[in-house]
């Protein structure tokens, strides 16, 4: 499969890892819109919210909850979390991501 993250998860392709277990991996975003900037993935391959199961809803909690860990560790007092769901909602990356950002005000629509 041509993915990215997926060579990401697999170290084929190279990224700024920030944090990893076995079912997750946070890593900079490569292009970052804020000072900081970071992804949240799970290492499985799932295409977007849109394709999510229920028996997945317990690595979805676990991604905020990581987001959340990385937060404390950096002390951010605040931030955003996005997860763009298919091309209309700005998705380009067909593997699914929560976007943490942090260090200035981000303006979305
Ligand atoms: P989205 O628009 O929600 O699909 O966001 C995809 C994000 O992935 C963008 O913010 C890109 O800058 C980022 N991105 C794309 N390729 C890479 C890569 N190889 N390593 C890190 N971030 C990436
Ligand atoms: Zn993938």
């Amino acid at each position: 499969m041509d993915c990215i993250f997926c060579k990401i998860v697999n170290k084929q392709a190279p990224a700024d890892i920030v944090y990893e277990n076995d079912k997750i991996i946070a890593f900079k975003d490569v292009n970052p819109k804020a000072p900081v900037h970071l992804l949240i993935i799970p290492k499985k391959h799932i295409l977007s919210i849109d394709h999510i199961e229920i028996q997945d809803k317990t690595l979805m909690g676990e991604i905020i909850l990581t987001a959340q860990k990385i937060a404390r560790e950096r002390n951010l007092t605040g931030y955003r979390l996005v997860i763009n769901v298919g091309r209309e909602g700005g998705q380009v990356i067909d593997h699914l991501h929560l976007h943490l950002l942090s260090g200035k005000p981000i303006k979305l629509p």
